[in-house]
């Protein structure tokens, strides 16, 4: 998709990166930061691309618990931050920055220079692909970041919940109004399956993410289920991708990645 759009022939912030991505979502809570990794690690594991993971997510940067990528990260002699690779990416997150358990009063400035630091401040070296977790929402640190960083496009997480999709609106459009193409919309925790009856339950609604892409004219990229293999894979660092590769969670998020 990023080659059809030839979107990858623009220069971008960082030399070397040939495309820079964001995952993004209105609201929090949806599975955006697990939808970045399981799909950073499907594009290096199944697309054998070069492939680095950056977490701007700062209002809660779940990349180091979800990557089991824990160490401060050294500085070469060029001063710029080496990132910590795991699963064949390269990871940093605004976390190694700051204290895990002090609160942050993130103002616009210091988001702009904490991203400044993460991305040109750090050896990225020769990337196909870098994938962004964003932070959630619509507001002056997301468009700012969508500016700074020239996308090259840009992906968007929802629950098929009416109120989740509404912000995923807001945030398209705020991706358009800044002309960063939309790769399309997945569809996270779509139903769920009783493990033990078999029953599938759709919780949060069922239908609304596909309408939402078909009235926003994005394409819609695959759904994937409320799964507690999901939610425990992601909390012991070990993405569903790479703890059970042949499940069909793993093969939609595989299929995202070869269509982006
Ligand atoms: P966001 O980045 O949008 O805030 P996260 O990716 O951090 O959301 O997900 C929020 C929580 O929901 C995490 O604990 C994660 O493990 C869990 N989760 C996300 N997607 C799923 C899913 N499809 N099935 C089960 N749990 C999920």
């Amino acid at each position: 998709k990023l080659n059809e759009k030839k979107v990858g022939a623009k220069a971008n912030l960082l030399d070397g990166v040939k495309d820079i991505i964001a995952v993004a979502s209105g609201k929090g809570g949806v599975g955006k930061s697990t939808t970045a990794v399981n799909l950073a690690v499907s594009l290096a594991k199944t697309c054998q691309l070069k492939v680095g993971l950056l977490d701007a997510d700062v209002y809660g940067p779940s990349i180091p618990t979800m990557m089991k990528v824990h160490a401060k990260p050294e500085v070469n002699e060029d001063k710029k931050m080496v990132p910590i690779e795991n699963y064949g990416v390269k990871c940093m997150s605004i976390g190694f920055l700051v204290d895990k358990d002090s609160p942050i009063v993130w103002r616009g400035p210091m988001v702009m220079s904490a991203l400044e630091k993460l991305t040109r401040g750090v050896d990225w070296g020769k990337l196909d692909i870098l994938v962004v977790d964003m932070p959630p929402g619509t507001g002056d640190a997301q468009l700012s970041m969508s500016q700074r960083l020239q996308l090259s496009g840009a992906l968007i997480v929802s629950t098929p919940q009416d109120v989740a999709l509404i912000d995923a609106r807001r945030g398209a459009n705020m991706f358009r109004k800044v002309q960063v193409p939309i790769l399309g919309l997945i569809e996270n925790m779509s139903c769920f399956c009783c493990p033990h009856c078999g029953k599938k339950s759709y919780i949060f609604g069922s239908g609304g993410a596909r309408r939402t892409a078909d009235e926003m004219d994005m394409e819609f990229l695959g759904e994937i289920p409320l799964e507690e293999e999901i939610r425990r894979s992601s909390d012991a660092g070990d993405p569903i991708v790479i703890s059970s590769p042949d499940s069909t969670v793993s093969r939609a998020y595989n299929e995202v990645a070869h269509k982006v």
